[in-house]
C-alpha cells in the first residue's frame, strides 16, 4: 500500500502548534507581523501572497502587504526594504519572487535585515545554512523535512537524489540533508538540467525530491521499488475548468505510485508544507526579536 503523504494535515497540525507559541507572545504583548512584498502583477505570485496572507490572520500573525508598481525603479522597491527593516512591527518579511527583469534579485536579497529575512535567502542566512548553524531553514525544504518526521522516513544513510538546484528548493534541502543532525545524515545526489542519464540517478535512490519545473519529468520507470517520492513542481497547464488551468507536479503520479512507498499529491503535499513553514520563521523571528521564548513545532 503507497502512503499518500497529506501535506495539508501536518501543516494544519504545525499551524496549531504555532497557535500555542502565538499565544505565548500575545501574553508577553507581542504580536508577530509579518510582511509580503509584491512588484508586478505575476498572477501565480499573486495568489501565493494572497494565501499567505490569508494564512497569517488565520494563525493570528499581523498580516502586510505592499505592492510595487512592475514599472517602478530599483529604488522604489529599495525605499519599501529600507521601511520595512527599520519597522518594529514587521519581525519578517519576504520578496515574493520572480521580480521584474530590471530589478537584480542579488540586491534585493543583500539589502534585507537577515534578522527579518524569512525565506532564509540572504547571503549571510544561506551561509549560516551551509555552515550547519541555520537561522532560518529555507521554507520548502524545511516543511519536506518535517513532512519525513511525520511520516517516519528515515533520512540517515538514506540515498536522496534531488532533481533541480536551485536556490530556494534544491541546494537548501542538499544542504539539509546532508547535516551531520536529525532529518539530516542522508548521502545527496542534486541532478539539474545538465545530468546525464537522470534515470540512472533517481533510480537508484531511497528518496526522491523533484524540482525540476517539469511537467511530469519522472515517472514510474524512473523509479525504485518502495521509494519515498517528494513531488516540489507545480505547474500551470491549461485546463477545460472554471480556472482554465489545472495545477501538476514534477512527477506522473500513477505510474510512481505504483512503485513508491509513499508519495506527496500536487496540489495538497509540498505546497501546504511551505506556508506553514513561512508562519514557523515568523514566530522564530518575533520570538527571538522580543526575547519571549516560545516552543516551536
Ligand atoms: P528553478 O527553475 O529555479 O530550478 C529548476 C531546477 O531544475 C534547475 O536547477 C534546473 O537545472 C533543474 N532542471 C530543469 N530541467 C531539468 C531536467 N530536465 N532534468 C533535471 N533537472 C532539470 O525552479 P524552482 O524555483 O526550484 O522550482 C521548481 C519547481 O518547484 C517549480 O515548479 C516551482 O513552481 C515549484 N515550487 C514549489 C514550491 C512548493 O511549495 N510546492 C516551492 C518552490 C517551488
Amino acid at each position: 500500500m503507497t502512503t499518500i503523504i497529506d501535506g495539508e494535515r501536518v501543516a494544519s497540525e504545525i499551524r496549531d502548534a504555532l497557535g500555542g507559541s502565538i499565544e505565548t507572545l500575545a501574553d508577553a504583548g507581542v504580536r508577530p507581523g509579518l510582511a509580503t512584498v509584491l512588484m508586478g502583477d505575476d498572477p501565480a505570485s499573486e495568489t501565493y501572497v494572497n494565501m499567505k496572507q490569508r494564512d497569517c490572520e488565520e494563525v493570528g500573525i499581523e498580516g502586510v502587504h505592499v505592492d510595487v508598481d512592475g514599472d517602478a525603479p530599483a529604488e522604489e522597491l529599495y525605499e519599501t526594504i529600507d521601511e520595512l527593516n527599520a519597522d518594529p512591527a514587521i519581525h519578517g518579511y519576504l520578496v515574493q519572487a520572480p521580480v521584474p527583469d530590471h530589478i537584480d534579485y542579488r540586491e534585493v536579497l543583500r539589502r534585507i535585515d537577515p534578522t527579518k529575512d524569512l525565506d532564509g535567502f540572504h547571503p549571510e542566512n544561506v551561509g549560516r545554512l551551509v555552515a550547519g548553524d541555520a537561522r532560518f531553514k529555507p521554507c520548502t525544504p524545511h516543511g519536506i523535512q518535517k513532512l519525513f518526521e511525520a511520516y517516519d522516513v528515515e533520512t540517515e544513510g538514506a540515498d536522496v537524489t534531488i532533481v533541480g538546484r536551485s536556490e530556494i528548493v534544491g541546494k537548501p534541502m542538499a544542504n539539509l540533508l546532508m547535516q551531520k543532525a536529525d532529518g539530516g545524515n542522508a548521502t545527496v545526489t542534486v541532478c539539474h538540467s545538465r545530468t546525464r542519464n537522470l534515470e540512472e540517478k533517481t533510480r537508484d535512490a531511497d528518496v526522491v525530491i523533484a524540482a525540476s519545473g517539469v511537467t511530469e519529468l519522472i515517472d514510474g520507470s524512473m523509479l525504485s521499488e518502495g521509494a519515498v517520492v517528494i513531488d516540489v513542481g507545480i505547474s500551470r497547464v491549461e485546463a477545460d475548468n472554471e480556472r482554465g488551468y489545472e495545477l501538476v507536479g514534477d512527477v506522473e503520479f500513477e505510474s510512481a505510485r505504483e512503485k513508491a512507498s509513499a508519495i506527496t499529491p500536487v496540489p495538497g503535499g509540498v505546497g501546504p508544507m511551505t506556508r506553514a513553514m513561512l508562519l514557523y520563521n515568523a514566530v522564530m523571528a518575533a520570538s527571538e526579536r522580543e526575547g519571549v521564548a516560545v516552543e516551536l513545532p
